[in-house]
């Protein structure tokens, strides 16, 4: 077991490095208060493909870097860092055009990944609806046959990128135990997408999309009918790693921060760093960004070895998410009442953070699939609802 970076590790992390700081954070920071604008959205990918965001899972054949999934992750981690929005654009896009090169048709993958593996095309995967969240299955966008072609109503919420994709692969029931992916093509479908304001890592963007009886050429369909909800629950471990990456990253953020801040910070005539109760907080922290980030890099080392890896994604997942939540609080901690102001970054890491234990399955869905490789037993369903109960003859 080797902990140390390769070389070329660190120097792909080094040169992402520099052009976040040179190139991406002057871009964002006077506006990631809010979704960025399409135009903006674009600008970054195209700029980052060349560091191996955005297209480093391609394989070189679909004209992507190839990337292991360990090194793609530790680049992410270092963009989540620095402009964890950007991490989230950038992965969700990379997820939809993974779903291209896996099951695309030879036409699909020519019209779509030249464009993805250059930063021009932005990806999305539209899976949740008002009515179907944690349970996929519940979900009532539906595809119905037209001639050769299909006719798709529904509504998806909570959208990755929902104001900026170019392409979503959207999940529909085809039948009625039956589910399909269809391509959701801006420039050929007509849809409406909403911004939706939330907590935090708010230059990503998060919104629906709504489309219906909207006609759809069977040459938008991706994969064959009823693969859809394998394929959407499979690309799941990889959004979990991706998680878990993006939330590790901001623990780091928050970390280095209160550091920063606790040998600058002087109260009783000392930095408050030198008192005791401090640099507890400190260690903490350290501790739980450390461990964080080591069962993230395990769960992308198992992605990269192949086959399911659904116990050490959902661990890193819920271990990195809900430590990333503490590390930022403590962060705040440190800073005193610093902290809880918009005028130092802390407050932002805690929103931030606060965002990443609800996607790609919540704490619980996650402890529930934990719980599952363990012991071989599927607690998904809880209890149904309880009758409403009757009324005496008394009332
Ligand atoms: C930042 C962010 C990005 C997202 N991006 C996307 C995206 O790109 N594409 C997409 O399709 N979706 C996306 N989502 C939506 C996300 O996948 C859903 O929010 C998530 O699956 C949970 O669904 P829900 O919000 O409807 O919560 P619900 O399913 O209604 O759950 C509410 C609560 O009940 C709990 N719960 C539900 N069922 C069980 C159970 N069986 N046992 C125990 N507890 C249970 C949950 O843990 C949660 O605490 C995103 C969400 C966020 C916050």
């Amino acid at each position: 077991m080797e902990f140390e970076l390769s070389t070329e590790d660190r120097m792909a992390i080094d040169s992402l490095r520099r052009h976040v700081e040179a190139e991406v954070l002057p871009k964002i920071r006077p506006v990631w208060d809010k979704a960025f604008p399409p135009e903006l959205a674009h600008e970054l990918m195209a700029g980052l493909v060349d560091y191996g965001i955005g297209a480093g899972w391609l394989p070189e054949a679909d004209g992507g870097l190839g990337l292991s999934y360990l090194t793609s992750g530790l680049l992410y981690g270092e963009l989540a860092r620095l402009a964890p929005d950007v991490a989230g654009l950038a992965y969700v896009s990379e997820g939809a055009s993974m779903k291209l090169s896996r099951h695309g048709t030879p036409e699909q993958k020519a019209r779509y990944l030249p464009g993805m593996s250059e930063g021009r095309v932005i990806g999305c995967g539209a899976v949740t609806e008002p009515g179907a969240g944690s349970n996929v299955r519940q979900l009532r966008t539906r595809a119905v046959r037209d001639g050769t072609g299909w006719r798709l109503s529904g509504e998806k919420t909570f959208i990755s990128n929902a104001t900026v994709f170019d392409i979503a692969t959207v999940l529909a029931r085809t039948g009625e135990k039956e589910f399909t992916i269809f391509i959701l093509d801006r420039a050929e479908h007509r849809f409406e997408t909403r911004e939706i304001a939330k907590l935090g890592l708010n230059g990503w963007s998060f919104g629906s999309i709504s489309f219906d009886d909207l006609g759809i050429d069977d040459a938008f369909r991706l994969g064959d009918p009823g693969d859809g909800l394998r394929e959407a629950l499979s690309g799941f471990e990889r959004a979990r790693a991706w998680v878990a990456v993006i939330a590790s990253g901001i623990a780091r953020a928050a970390l280095d921060d209160a550091v920063g801040y606790s040998v600058e910070r002087d109260q009783f005539g000392v930095p408050i760093a030198s008192h005791q109760l401090v640099q507890g907080i400190l260690a903490d922290m350290a501790c739980e960004t450390e461990a964080a980030m080591l069962l993230t890099l395990k769960a992308l080392a198992s992605l990269d070895r192949g086959g399911r890896a659904d116990l050490p994604t959902s661990m890193a997942k819920i271990y990195a998410s809900e430590a990333a939540v503490r590390v930022a609080s403590k962060a705040i901690q440190v800073h005193g009442a610093c902290g809880v102001t918009r005028e130092f970054p802390v407050e932002r890491h805690l929103r931030n953070a606060r965002m990443l234990t609800i996607p790609d399955g919540t704490t619980q869905i996650n402890q529930l699939i934990v719980g599952r490789e363990l012991t071989g037993i599927a607690a998904f369903l809880g209890a149904s609802r309880p009758a409403a109960p009757t009324r005496t003859a008394a009332e």
